[in-house]
């Protein structure tokens, strides 16, 4: 079952140097999420052929211009389609009437939205299925902003098939298997449940948090995921600016990562100050190893 992360677009408040602002494509399972929705939104979506279609859910963390002005013409595209299916956008309170309005007088969609809005002042459940969780997660900014942590679902072991011709099981029994029973078959004979089962996959998870300044209390709330990305706007060299305009560093992104254990840091949100990038990776790596440089194009699999 597939984890993947594609992101986008990665730098801060406009697009320069071929970088464009904030928007993530997220499969989990056959689940199709996009994260916030920046500027040139679809146009990176063409050049990275994700299945736009395909899109069911859209989180936005906050309506600064950078992470919502794809989002119109995005909706507008889905209309000029013929789209039918349902559309849910969670977010902050303020974007249905923001983007309702960039649609009139066109007229009624094709499809139905929902605008789902998210108290930004404490973690939240904010979307479930059977195969994945979505929280929300209060970070600390210029306007009301969340972060966002999908967590897959438990699933149930695997059955070991040579043991279902061995033992002559039926579906109910390894309905009963996969879920941690023991099996008693005809005889009498108890098997347990660790000869018939291996355990399921290791869990995945992905938290998203920009815009951010750096804060511990983010902490408990990511601890132990997959991959984490997290708001590096600025390198030391403007660790100044990163606390006027409440944004992190690659350094303090890289402390929080070590902080809660996780898998993997993937940096963004870069500044226009900055035409190249690895200075990013080489400040946070020197906290944090398992970071990686995020780029525009790339998919990350869990
Ligand atoms: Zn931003
Ligand atoms: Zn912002």
């Amino acid at each position: 079952m597939k984890f993947a992360l594609t992101i986008l677009g990665v730098n801060a408040a406009t697009p320069a140097f071929g970088r464009f602002p904030t928007a993530q494509f997220l499969q989990i399972h056959n689940d199709y999420f996009l994260i916030d929705c920046g500027e040139g939104a679809q146009m990176r979506m063409s050049d990275f052929q994700v299945p736009r279609h395909k899109i069911r859910r859209i989180f936005i963390s906050h309506l600064h211009g950078d992470h919502i002005f794809g989002l119109p013409g995005l909706l507008f595209s889905f209309d000029l389609n013929g789209r039918q299916e349902a559309l849910d956008i969670f977010s902050p309170a303020g974007l249905e009437e923001m983007i309702l309005a960039q649609l009139q007088p066109g007229g009624k969609l094709t499809f139905p939205v929902s605008f789902h809005e998210i108290d930004p002042t404490s973690s939240r459940l904010i979307f479930e299925n059977d195969s994945v969780a979505v929280h929300s997660i209060p970070v600390w900014h210029r306007i009301p902003t969340v972060g966002f942590v999908f967590r897959e679902k438990p699933r149930p072991k695997n059955i070991r098939p040579e043991k279902i011709g061995q033992y002559q099981l039926s579906i109910p029994q390894i309905k009963a298997a996969k879920a941690g029973e023991n099996i008693q078959l005809p005889s009498g004979q108890i098997i347990e449940n660790e000869e018939l089962t291996s355990p399921p996959a290791p869990l995945r998870s992905y938290a998203f948090i920009t815009d951010t300044l750096y804060d511990e209390r983010i902490v408990p709330h990511i601890q132990g995921v997959s991959l984490l990305y997290h708001d590096t706007t600025f390198c030391d060299d403007f660790l100044e600016n990163a606390a006027h305009t409440m944004h992190s560093t690659a350094r303090q992104a890289a402390q929080i990562a070590s902080m809660a254990g996780v898998g993997r840091l993937v940096t963004g949100h870069y500044s226009s100050r900055y035409k190249t990038l690895e200075v990013f990776l080489e400040e946070a790596s020197t906290v944090f190893p398992r970071t990686v440089l995020g780029l525009e194009g790339s998919t990350y699999e869990l």
